[in-house]
């Protein structure tokens, strides 16, 4: 029996595991095959703190991985197959193989929804699914936002600040975001309505987008040097569907006990995007994998 199970290994998860390895627990990280989680696919990381001159994301992680392992953290890049939380034992397979631990962490992330028109290999090179990270590479470029929901009122008010132009394209005729938000990001931007992306045009970096009108079928191509996605974030929780409280959009629901990133089940605990629908930042997933870990320890003292 261990003591710690982490699921997932993204910065929630690895900073889960250097403060548990260092509070002297060996956590057993199950990192999943693509270990690493979204940072895997950026390039330069500009506002993680502590990088000055900026990181490349993977390099990030592997960083992050060593330190843990350094402490003593033990990895597997292996993706669990099926868990069962109900009982005091927190049991967890890899196929066949059955863990079974006093605690569990997960820290599964969240993916960003993709058009699936080729946007997926100008990710970094032009296409980007957060402004708040991109925005500063845009400085007097051309950028869009696909989407029309607060994520995509956020984008554009992040890129207005630095773009020369952004615009927003939106399929329907009436946004989701709310008022309030919609109000403060949209003066000043043309919103292309009734309008899908169908297509991307670029090898090196992304150089046009094709659009069409879904009312009239009409095509048209527009410059751009930037396209933000965003169209919604899909939380990696479809293992833990019945077991434990998501929200409406499939989220792990924390925060109802005096362990603030315990889940709906005692003993379970939730870290980083796999939670936190907000803010979806390496650093503030890396401080929830803290928060995590710290709650853990108080748990773990309180049951022996
Ligand atoms: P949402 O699910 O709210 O919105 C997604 C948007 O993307 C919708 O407008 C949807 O269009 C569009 N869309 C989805 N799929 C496609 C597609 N294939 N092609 C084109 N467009 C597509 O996601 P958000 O990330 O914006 O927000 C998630 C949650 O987080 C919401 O509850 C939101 O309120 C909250 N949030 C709150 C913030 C705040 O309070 N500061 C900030 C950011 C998010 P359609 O409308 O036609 O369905």
């Amino acid at each position: 029996m261990r003591d710690v199970i982490i699921i997932g290994a993204g910065p929630a998860g690895y900073t889960a595991g250097i403060y548990l390895a260092r509070a002297g627990l060996k956590p057993l990280i199950l990192a999943g095959e693509q270990a690493g989680g979204q940072l895997m696919w950026t390039t330069e990381v500009e506002n993680y703190p502590g990088f000055s001159s900026g990181i490349m994301g993977p390099k990030l992680m592997e960083d992050m991985r060593a330190q843990a392992e350094k402490f003593g953290a033990e990895i597997e890049n292996k993706d669990v197959t099926k868990i069962d939380f109900q009982e005091e034992v927190k049991k967890v397979w890899v196929n066949e193989k059955e863990y079974v631990a006093k605690v569990v962490i997960v820290s599964t992330g969240a993916r960003a929804r993709m058009l699936g028109v080729g946007e997926e290999k100008l990710l970094g090179r032009g296409a980007s699914t957060c402004a708040v990270c991109d925005a500063a590479f845009f400085k007097d470029k051309v950028t869009y936002v696909v989407g029309g929901g607060d994520t995509a009122m956020e984008e554009v008010m992040a890129l207005k600040r630095q773009s020369k132009s952004v615009g927003l394209i939106y399929r329907g005729d009436k946004l989701r975001a709310s008022k309030i938000m919609q109000d403060k990001a949209l003066s000043g931007v043309e919103v292309t309505w009734n309008s899908e992306v169908v297509g991307v045009v670029g090898e090196q970096k992304l150089e046009k987008i094709k659009v069409k009108d879904v009312k009239t079928g009409e095509e048209k191509e527009l410059l751009a040097d930037g396209l933000f996605l965003a169209i919604g974030h899909l939380p990696e929780t479809s293992l833990f569907e019945g077991q434990l409280e998501l929200d409406e959009n499939g989220y792990l629901v924390t925060g109802k006990t005096d362990l603030p990133t315990q889940t709906s089940l005692r003993g379970v605990f939730g870290a980083g995007d796999v939670v936190d629908f907000r803010y979806k930042q390496a650093v503030t997933a890396a401080g929830m994998g803290c928060m995590a870990a710290l709650d853990v320890e108080k748990y773990l003292s309180q049951i022996t």
